[in-house]
C-alpha cells in the first residue's frame, strides 16, 4: 500500500495523532520498498535501514500504532519490553529472545520474521542515567543499548529455536535482521524539560483552557520538538540514537479525543458494548454527559486512553451480569453519576417503568 493508503488505514483505529500517522505511513511504506526494490533497482545507492522512535505519554497509542501497521502490512509482528533486556551473561533476557517471538508469531517461518514488525517498548528505561535500574542488569543500561544496537543495525542473529538463556551445547537459528522494521516506543518522562531548557519557553508557546489540558498541550508541543540530543541527554547513547532515522512524537489526548476513542474507531468500546446489549435485545444509551464523565475519570487516571476500558468495564460489569433473562427491559442508560457516583445503570421497562439496574 501506498503512504496515502497506509494513513487511511490507520485512521479507522487510531484518534488524532496525524503527524505521527503520516510520519509513519511514508517511513513504512519507504521501508518495504527499499525491501522490494532490491539491489537490481536501487543500483549503487545503498539505501539504509530506518527504525522508528515513538516518544510520548502512556495511553496515547504508541503500541496500538505499531501493531495497526502490521496489520495493514500482513506481516508478523510481536511486541516486547526493553526493562527485563540484559546484556549476555547478566541475569535477565537476553536480546535475541525478542527475535524468537517473532519467529514464534508466524510459526518459525524464519524468511516470513526476517521482514516483520517489532514493537519494543519501554526504551526509556534502558537509558543510563536511569535511576531506577536494578541490580540485575549492568549498572548504566548502556550494555543493553549496545546489544540492542546490532540487531537494529542489521546482523545476523543465532536465535535460541527454546528461548531462555544462551549456552554453547544449544543449538541455534540464524536470522537475518537487515529487514526487520523495530519500532521502539518510551514515555521518557521529563524529556519535555530537557527539550524545553535547549528550546527556551517561548518556544513552547502559551496555550490557553483549563490547566490540565494547558499542561498536556504544553507537553505535545515540547515532545514535538525532540531531537537526537534530547534523547542523548536523557541518557541514550549516541550509536543508539543513530539507528532511529524516524522520531515521531505522540501528544497526550485531550478530553474531547478520549470521547472520541470511545466512539469512532472500528473496534470503539461504544461500538462493542452496544452490540453485546443489542444481542440482549437492549437498547443501550449513553446519557448526557456520561461520555464527559468517562473521559474526565480517564484522563484523572494519567494513563491516556488506557483507562476508558476498564472504567467502562467497572460500570458494565454488574449490569452484563444482572440482565440476561431480565426479558421485560428494552433500555439501559448510563448516566454522569455512574461514573462520578459509582451508581448503577437505569433500566427502562417495554412500559417505561425505570428502575437501577
Ligand atoms: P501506549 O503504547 O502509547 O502506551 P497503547 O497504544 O497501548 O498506548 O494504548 C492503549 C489502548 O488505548 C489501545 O489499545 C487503544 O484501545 C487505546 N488508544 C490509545 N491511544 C489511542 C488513539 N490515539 N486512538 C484510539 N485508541 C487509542
Amino acid at each position: 500500500p501506498k503512504p496515502k493508503e497506509i494513513k487511511k488505514g490507520l485512521d479507522q483505529y487510531i484518534v488524532g495523532q496525524e503527524r505521527a500517522k503520516r510520519q509513519l505511513s511514508v517511513s513504512v511504506y519507504n521501508h518495504y520498498k527499499r525491501i522490494w526494490a532490491g539491489a537490481e533497482q536501487t543500483g549503487d545507492v545503498e539505501l539504509e535501514k530506518s527504525n522508528i522512535l515513538l516518544v510520548g505519554p502512556t495511553g496515547s497509542g504508541k503500541t496500538l500504532m505499531a501493531r495497526t501497521l502490521a496489520k495493514l502490512l500482513d506481516v508478523p509482528f510481536t511486541i516486547c519490553d526493553a526493562t527485563p533486556l540484559t546484556e549476555a551473561g547478566y541475569v535477565g533476557e537476553d536480546v535475541e529472545n525478542i527475535l524468537l517471538r517473532l519467529m514464534q508469531a508466524c510459526n518459525h517461518d524464519v524468511k516470513k520474521a526476517e521482514r516483520g514488525i517489532i514493537y519494543i517498548d519501554e526504551i526509556d528505561k534502558i537509558g543510563k542515567t536511569q535511576d531506577n535500574v536494578s541490580i540485575t542488569r549492568d549498572v548504566s543500561g548502556e550494555g543493553v543499548q549496545q546489544a540492542l544496537l546490532k540487531i537494529l543495525e542489521g546482523t545476523k542473529a543465532n536465535v535460541p529455536p527454546q528461548g531462555g538463556r544462551k549456552h554453547p551445547q544449544q543449538e541455534y537459528v540464524q536470522m537475518d535482521t537487515t529487514n526487520i522494521l523495530f519500532i521502539c516506543g518510551g514515555t521518557f518522562v521529563g524529556l519535555d524539560k530537557i527539550i524545553e531548557r535547549r528550546v527556551g519557553k517561548k518556544s513552547i508557546g502559551f496555550h490557553t483552557g483549563a490547566s490540565a489540558e494547558r499542561s498536556q498541550r504544553k507537553l505535545g508541543k515540547a515532545l514535538s520538538m525532540v531531537e537526537p540530543r534530547d534523547l542523548i541527554a536523557y541518557g541514550m547513547i549516541p550509536e543508539f540514537i543513530g539507528r532511529f532515522s524516524v522520531m515521531a512524537s505522540f501528544e497526550p489526548l485531550l478530553e474531547d479525543e478520549l470521547i472520541r476513542v470511545l466512539l469512532e474507531p472500528k473496534n470503539a468500546l461504544v461500538k462493542q458494548y452496544t452490540k453485546f446489549f443489542e444481542m440482549e435485545n437492549v437498547k443501550l444509551t449513553f446519557g448526557e454527559g456520561s461520555l464527559e464523565a468517562i473521559a474526565e475519570a480517564a484522563r484523572v487516571r494519567g494513563t491516556g486512553a488506557r483507562g476508558l476500558r476498564s472504567i467502562l468495564e467497572e460500570i458494565m460489569m454488574e449490569v452484563m451480569f444482572e440482565l440476561p433473562g431480565q426479558e421485560e427491559v428494552e433500555e439501559c442508560v448510563i448516566t454522569p453519576e455512574c461514573v462520578t457516583e459509582r451508581t448503577r445503570p437505569i433500566l427502562v421497562s417495554k412500559d417505561g417503568k425505570r428502575k437501577v439496574a
